[in-house]
């Protein structure tokens, strides 16, 4: 089946009961034994599974073409389970260039926690090899990057990982399963904020971790979801899944959009420089256009004059919010360094742009303005 047709009906059945289209919301958090004590339908406690849940993970293993998924209360606590399933002492291999909660993790909670970890520029694959050491256990793929959408070749850094006994996560929240299939270059496990494009909306805060193959490593991730309980309320499933039913379409035209405004971006005199994978002078270009069915909705643009002159034009956009996330139908601006705080290697004119569903001739003459 394609991709739109799982996103539709990969995990939803009209409830038995009564028919609804809709799937109904199982607030319950216990759930009846038999006589005999078992559980004729496999749950037991909401905690340790629920029916919106189940529907999503089922969900999210088709769209990425997995095994299995575990969805969790948001993609921070579904990429902390990743690293909790190593153990105290492995190294870990992460890219300098990422999503900063994924590094302030490793160095914050992890670090104490006795794993090691080595970033490197996941784009240069003699910089990732020389970064192996014996007890090199996981590499971390984050393509595109947050902010600078740098392409990592998802095929040869997990030939890389496997080669040494490691194994190969791919952060795939900003291209989504509908522009990347990291299981198909031979990642081991994907992560996503499903925050984002997934649930679309800006409504839900939810994480996933899916496996290509059934391992262990992924039995105590699953352990971690079960047992440390960070996990996604039923109506955060329930919404969730209801956006993704949306997502190949929202997705096309995120990226329909965000090409135009990066082909704008990219002639204005005011502008320094675009980063977007689908221009062609873009460094991943043709590494995108081999692993990629698309280049997404993210773009940045470094504004010429510096921070000043960035924040203005941030201060004069009128129908894009000045907001942090992306992924959602209205468009967000936001200058990334000083959400990143100190010792962001992002520059100072840098203004990351999540491009929505408005016309984007609208998001282009808002973009004129604010830059004239
Ligand atoms: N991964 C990426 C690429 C992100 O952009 C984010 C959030 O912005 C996360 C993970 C963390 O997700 P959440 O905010 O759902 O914890």
């Amino acid at each position: 089946m394609r991709i739109e047709t799982l996103a539709i009906h990969a995990g939803r059945n009209p409830d038995p009961a009564t028919g609804a289209i809709a799937p109904p919301i199982y607030l319950s958090t216990t759930f009846e034994r038999e006589a005999d004590g078992s559980y004729p339908h496999d749950y037991l406690y909401t905690r340790t599974n629920n029916p919106n849940r189940a529907s999503l993970e089922q969900c999210l293993t088709a769209l990425e073409g997995g095994v299995a998924a575990a969805a969790f209360a948001s993609g921070s606590a579904a990429t902390a389970a990743v690293f909790q399933a190593l153990a105290p002492g492995d190294h870990v291999i992460a890219p300098n260039e990422a999503y900063s909660g994924t590094p302030l993790l490793l160095n914050s909670v992890f670090a104490t926690w006795g794993l090691e970890v080595t970033f490197v520029d996941m784009t240069c694959v003699a910089e990732v090899q020389q970064a192996i050491q014996p007890n090199t256990r996981l590499l971390w793929i984050e393509t595109p990057s947050n902010p600078m959408l740098k392409i990592t070749n998802l095929s040869e850094i997990t030939a890389l990982a496997h080669q040494t006994g490691a194994i190969c996560v791919c952060d795939n929240t900003w291209a989504t399963p509908l522009l990347q299939q990291p299981f198909q270059h031979g990642v081991d496990l994907v992560v996503h904020s499903t925050t984002k494009y997934l649930s679309g909306h800006s409504d839900v805060l939810g994480g996933a971790v899916i496996a290509r193959t059934d391992s262990e490593r992924f039995q105590t991730i699953r352990h971690l979801q079960t047992t440390g309980g960070a996990v996604p309320s039923p109506f955060d499933c329930w919404l969730t899944l209801r956006g993704i039913q949306t997502l190949p379409y929202r997705v096309k035209a995120h990226a329909d959009h965000a090409y135009s405004v990066a082909k704008f971006l990219h002639q204005h005199p005011a502008v320094e420089a675009v980063h977007y994978p689908g221009l062609p002078h873009h460094p991943g270009h043709s590494v995108a256009v081999e692993q990629m069915r698309g280049f997404g909705g993210m773009l940045s643009v470094q504004i010429k004059g510096g921070r000043d002159r960035a924040f203005a034009v941030a201060a004069n956009v009128k129908l894009f919010s000045r907001a942090t996330s992306l992924g959602s139908v209205e468009s967000l601006i936001e200058h990334r360094a000083s959400i990143e705080g100190a010792g962001t290697r992002t520059p100072d004119n840098l203004l990351r742009l999540s491009i929505g569903l408005e016309h984007p001739d609208d998001l282009i003459a808002d973009l004129e303005q604010a830059l004239n």
